[in-house]
């Protein structure tokens, strides 16, 4: 079966575990700064602050940036649902705003414009996919608005600007992103006391960690704000380490293997289409989604692409037409959104797939859709 992602692990990883249990130090140690310090140097930035997951990193955000009860954050719906948690995580109400168009399904600026009230104090954008957000446009939104400009980053490791866009950024190394660490997230921010702030609330509001307890005379320490415990430990900062080593390669392949992908599609499947075709994107080309005819049936073609031996998936099913949502936070409709959510189609691409393997998947697709 050829997989929609798969991690690219191997003896570095294994040599990078070994090490750390060999070392007998395994949280809250030089591994997880040394982590910190490489990727925030990968990303054109000083430092960064290591968490347990993005998820953990948005919500970190959120509470260091004074988001709280009674603010308003404009989230696109067509993200992971997680864009929004965290929104509700701080007591503040998620405003869901629309995509641009189903070829451009990054979160429209012009709606968010629409969505804007007194209560609104920012916005997370996501960059969908790897493709980076208009980053100048969204700088001069959120300064025009008085707003915090969030990057929910998940999909963008390793691409340059990633992460520099505003006054906070998280990145996730979940199994199926570009990098791993199984679980883990990172967080950037380019003022220094957003950062330490992130990095107090990460280790339950408390004034120090265990290893500079370890290293003074007298440990103690304070707490001066609820916190929670949002840590990445030894081993995963260590194969962190080793996985952003080969982030670059990876992304790389990961282009070539789009740009093929786009060529046999526009002349294999051109009742398909493929958004971001006609954009010089600057990607981390995370996914490679396609929007089938309105047409086609969406859950028998993917039968019909698994029956071949090729998985697929969708991302995303709209946040805000998500049970819970509509209970309990229900959104106006978001037409391009709806309308992206019920056709997007998510094929393979990962850096272990060969061009025979893109060059199969796009066959299988096309019968797929005449079948
Ligand atoms: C994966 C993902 C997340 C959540 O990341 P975790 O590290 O699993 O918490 C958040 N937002 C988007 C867009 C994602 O793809």
């Amino acid at each position: 079966m050829l997989l929609v992602s798969e991690p690219n692990l191997g003896e570095a990883e294994k040599a990078a575990l070994t090490q750390v249990i060999d070392s007998n130090w395994i949280t809250m140690g030089s591994k997880v700064r040394d982590f910190e310090q490489a990727f925030a140097e990968h990303h054109g930035s000083d430092n960064a602050v290591a968490v347990c997951s993005c998820t953990a990193g948005l919500h970190l955000v959120l509470a260091a940036l004074g988001i709280g009860t009674g603010h308003q954050v404009l989230v696109p719906s067509m993200s992971f649902v997680a864009t929004a948690n965290c929104v509700l995580y701080v007591g503040a109400a998620p405003v869901f705003v629309d995509i641009s168009g189903i070829d451009r399904p990054l979160m429209s600026i012009e709606d968010a414009e629409r969505r804007c009230t007194r209560q609104t104090r920012a916005v997370i954008i996501m960059h969908y996919g790897g493709y980076l957000a208009d980053r100048p446009a969204w700088q001069a939104f959120a300064r025009a608005h008085d707003l915090c400009l969030i990057e929910d980053a998940a999909h963008a490791a390793g691409v340059a600007g990633a992460g520099t866009f505003g006054d906070a950024a998280v990145f996730s190394f979940y199994g199926n992103k570009n990098m791993t660490t199984a679980e883990g997230g990172m967080v950037m921010a380019p003022d220094p006391a957003v950062r330490e702030r992130v990095r107090m609330l990460r280790g339950h509001g408390m004034s120090s960690g265990t290893h500079e307890r370890l290293h003074v005379r007298a440990p103690t320490y304070d707490v001066t704000a609820l916190g929670w415990n949002y840590r990445m430990d030894e081993l995963r900062a260590a194969v962190g380490i080793t996985q952003l080593a080969s982030l670059a390669g990876w992304n790389a392949i990961r282009g070539e293997l789009s740009t093929l992908y786009r060529e046999l599609l526009a002349r294999y499947c051109p009742e398909v289409t493929v958004p971001f075709m006609d954009i010089k994107a600057v990607s981390a080309h995370h996914l490679l989604p396609v929007v089938l005819p309105a047409s086609s049936n969406r859950e028998a073609v993917m039968g019909r692409m698994r029956d071949q031996g090729v998985q697929t998936s969708f991302h995303y099913p709209p946040i805000h037409q998500l049970s819970f949502y509509r209970a309990n936070h229900p959104s106006p409709p978001l037409p391009q959104t709806e309308a992206f959510g019920c056709r997007e189609l998510t094929l393979p691409l990962h850096s272990k797939l060969s061009t025979s393997d893109v060059e199969f998947v796009v066959r299988v697709l096309a019968d797929a859709l005449t079948a």
